[in-house]
C-alpha cells in the first residue's frame, strides 16, 4: 500500500514561510491499497489537492473515512473536486455517536456558509457507519475510540504483513478518558509504524490538559511501551514553526537512538511493500 500525507496541521490551516517545510493544510491523508482502492482519511484543507490527484488518476470510486467531525477534519470537503462529478462514487464512513457524517456535512454546506447544498451534488454519495472492523478490498481497517472532546476514532490498517496505525486528535493520558492508555499500547503493538497526534510540546501541555491532544514525549512513551520503532508525529500545532518541530525531532532522536522518529509533512509519501 501507499500512504501519502496531504494535510498534517492541527486545528486551523496556516500559510507562512515558517511552516513551509511541514505544511499548513489541516488533516487529510491518503491510502492506496495494492489492488488500487482509494481511501481518504479526513477532509481537512489538504483534501483539495488530493481531489485533483484522484481525478487525474481516474479514481472514480473513493472511500472517505472521518475520524471525527471537528472543523479541521471536514472543512476541505466542499472543495474536494470529485464531489462535483457525476461519475464519482463516494462512500463516506463515520460514526453516528453525537452527529452523523451526513449531518455534519449538511450543516457545513448550508447557506450562508456555502452556496451548494450536499443534496445538490451530482456525484453518488453513500453514507456508511464506521465499524470496529471492516474491509475495503484486501485492506483490513480496525478502530479504537480516542480520548478527545467529541467522539473520535483512531484507525489501524493491515494489508497482508504490513500494518500501520493513525491516531489523531488523541490525548493519551487524559483524565476523564474513553480509553485507558494500556489499550492504545495493545492497539499499536506489532505495526510497521504509527502516526500520532503530537500537537503540543511539553512546555505548553500543562495549559492544554483536557483539550484532547498529546505531546511528542507522550507519543514516544507509547512507542517505547508498545515496542514500535517507527513513529510519525502529526496534527502539528498551528503555532509550531518548522524550526520548533526540527528541534523537537533532534532532541528526541538523541534521547531515543533506537527509534526512527519523523514528523508528517504535506506531500510526503510512504510505500509499504
Ligand atoms: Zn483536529
Ligand atoms: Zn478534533
Amino acid at each position: 500500500m501507499v500512504i501519502k500525507f496531504y494535510g498534517t496541521r492541527g486545528s486551523v490551516a496556516v500559510a507562512n514561510k515558517e511552516t513551509k517545510k511541514y505544511g499548513g493544510n489541516t488533516t487529510c491523508f491518503y491510502v492506496e491499497s495494492n489492488s488500487g482502492d482509494a481511501i481518504v482519511i479526513d477532509a481537512g484543507t489538504g483534501i483539495r489537492e488530493l481531489g485533483n490527484y484522484l481525478i487525474e488518476n481516474k479514481k472514480d470510486t473513493i472511500h472517505l473515512i472521518f475520524t471525527h467531525y471537528h472543523w479541521d477534519h471536514i472543512q476541505g470537503f466542499p472543495y474536494f473536486a470529485p464531489i462535483f462529478f457525476e461519475k464519482s462514487e463516494i462512500y463516506i464512513y463515520g460514526h453516528k455517536k453525537d452527529v452523523t457524517a451526513k449531518n455534519a456535512l449538511i450543516y457545513q454546506m448550508t447557506k450562508p456558509y456555502f452556496p451548494v447544498a450536499l443534496s445538490e451534488l451530482p456525484s453518488k454519495i453513500v453514507f456508511k457507519e464506521l465499524k470496529n472492523r471492516m474491509k475495503i478490498g484486501d485492506l483490513l481497517i480496525e478502530t479504537i475510540v480516542n480520548n478527545h472532546p467529541d467522539y473520535t476514532y483512531g484507525l489501524k490498517f493491515t494489508e497482508k504483513k504490513n500494518s500501520f496505525a493513525f491516531l489523531t486528535d488523541n490525548e493519551l493520558f487524559a483524565q476523564n478518558n474513553n480509553t485507558p492508555y494500556e489499550k492504545f499500547v495493545d492497539f499499536i503493538r506489532g505495526v510497521n509504524f504509527f502516526i500520532h497526534d503530537a500537537q503540543y510540546g511539553d512546555e505548553i501541555y500543562e495549559q492544554r490538559i483536557g483539550w484532547g491532544h498529546s505531546t511528542h514525549s507522550q507519543v514516544m512513551k507509547l512507542a517505547k511501551d508498545a515496542g514500535v520503532k517507527n513513529i510519525i508525529f502529526t496534527h502539528h500545532d498551528h503555532a509550531s514553526t518548522d524550526k520548533f518541530i526540527d528541534k523537537v525531532l533532534k532532541d528526541l532522536r538523541n534521547k531515543y537512538p533506537g527509534k526512527n522518529i519523523q514528523a508528517a509533512a504535506d506531500g510526503r509519501k510512504i510505500i509499504l511493500k
